[in-house]
């Protein structure tokens, strides 16, 4: 077993290069071309407790570079001009304090390498992190409620509370950890001696084991975690939420902290501007016009529907007297109630099936077909199905469905011959 990789990252979280001596390198067992690598030390942060591991680079140094690099601590000319073959670090996993670096290249034990993790990624994970903290100590001291979930993705962070939050509460929480961010205050990450540490009231989402790691918040919360944090919590820039929902007799609310709570809100508001171009009003004038539209849109349907019920109706009418079994088409749009109407009126007047299909011949139909006493509708669906895709059926009096590749014309023909 490999000794605990020094976990660089926790005595500066803001470190970005880092030398460190490759430990072991070994092949991924079931994926071709990839090699789990263990360094002495690291400053990439593993996938840990819900959070997304760092990216980054390792470039390796050659047999004389690391040597040299071991004699003099110097670093290759290559390397410091960034012109050294960078591999790129694809996953970061933890195991029993021994971190694993998966690379597609092999690396030679003992000898040195150069890493770089990528900062932009780093820190805006540190944002959405300490953010996070803030939210769930309030959440915790205001209502009590602790944070049993927690997952930082590369796109959202979402938290899981113990009880149920209301929108007003959210809101309320929202503005008091963005007061937080404007108070500037200091966030410490510390290891406290055992002693020290029982007379810490903190969260913690589960029993820990060996040496706890602290991060506190001035003021607003104490948390155990391992992940890296900003300094101050001006630096996080906003927490904005973005969503939440009742989950499993709590409350599950997503957050965006820093540059992504900014790009979510440009998309917004970009969305907002083009909507309000598109309806040529200002964006608080949207919710009215969109109101005003459905309604109007819901009074053109019924309109529509009148319309199409009275051609139904005139070609009900037309219907020559003698013929047995009779169908319909109408348009694609109609409204099942009015095809009903119109098969019941027509079932009613005649002695055989009476069927309506409302669609057309490229996507298909569906249909409404109905008949009377002792007749059953399904006959005909069996009929049709002999020579069509055809899915439905219902009781002896009305069946429903749908009919894929058939004509007009066949379907006539099929009714037709039905007796
Ligand atoms: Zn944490």
């Amino acid at each position: 077993m490999s000794e605990k990789t020094i976990k660089l990252y926790d005595e500066n979280a803001y470190s970005t290069e880092f030398t460190a001596k490759v430990v072991s390198c070994e092949k991924v067992e079931d994926k071709e071309g990839l090699f789990k690598v263990v360094l002495d030390r690291t400053l990439f942060f593993p996938e840990e407790g819900g959070q997304t591991p760092d990216k980054g680079i390792i470039i390796p140094f050659s047999d004389e570079e690391s040597a040299s690099f071991e004699e003099h601590g110097t670093i290759p000319e290559s390397v410091s001009a960034g012109k050294g073959a960078a591999i790129e670090v694809q996953d970061v996993q933890i195991k029993n304090d021994v971190i694993f670096h998966f690379v597609t290249s092999e690396l030679k034990a003992h000898s040195v390498v150069f890493g770089r993790i990528d900062f932009g990624h780093r820190f805006s994970n540190m944002q959405q992190h300490s953010g996070e903290h803030i939210f769930s100590g309030i959440v915790n001291s205001k209502f009590g409620y602790d944070n049993v979930g927690f997952h930082l993705s590369d796109s959202i962070v979402t938290m899981d509370y113990s009880g149920q939050l209301s929108p007003e509460e959210i809101s309320d929480i929202e503005l008091s950890v963005n007061q937080a961010i404007y108070e500037n205050r200091e966030i410490r990450a510390f290891y406290p001696s055992p002693e020290e540490l029982s007379d810490i009231d903190y969260r913690s989402k589960k029993e820990l084991i060996g040496a706890v790691r602290i991060v506190e918040v001035d003021g607003y919360d104490v948390c155990a975690c391992c992940a890296p944090h900003v300094k101050r919590t001006g630096e996080i820039g906003i927490l904005k939420v973005v969503s939440f929902q009742n989950y499993k007799g709590g409350t599950r609310v997503s957050i965006l902290c820093g540059k992504r709570a900014l790009e979510f809100l440009s998309g917004e508001h970009s969305m907002i501007q083009e909507l309000a171009g598109e309806l040529s009003t200002s964006g608080d004038n949207i919710p009215t016009i969109v109101h005003k539209q459905q309604e109007e849109i819901a009074s053109l349907k019924r309109s529509l529907s009148e319309a199409g019920e009275k051609l139904l109706n005139i070609e009900a009418d037309k219907l020559p007297e003698g013929v047995k079994n009779v169908c319909l088409f109408a348009d694609k749009d109609s409204d099942p109630n009015v095809i009903r109407r119109v098969v019941n009126r027509l079932v009613s007047e005649r002695a055989g099936f009476c069927g309506i299909f409302f669609g057309n011949e490229a996507d298909g139909f569906r249909f409404i077909i109905g008949s009377g006493d002792g007749l059953n509708s399904n006959d005909i669906i069996a009929e049709l199905k002999k020579s069509f895709n055809v899915r439905g059926g219902g009781k002896p009096a009305m069946v429903q469905g749908s009919i894929e590749g058939a004509s007009e014309e066949a379907i006539r023909e099929v009714f037709n011959m039905v007796s």
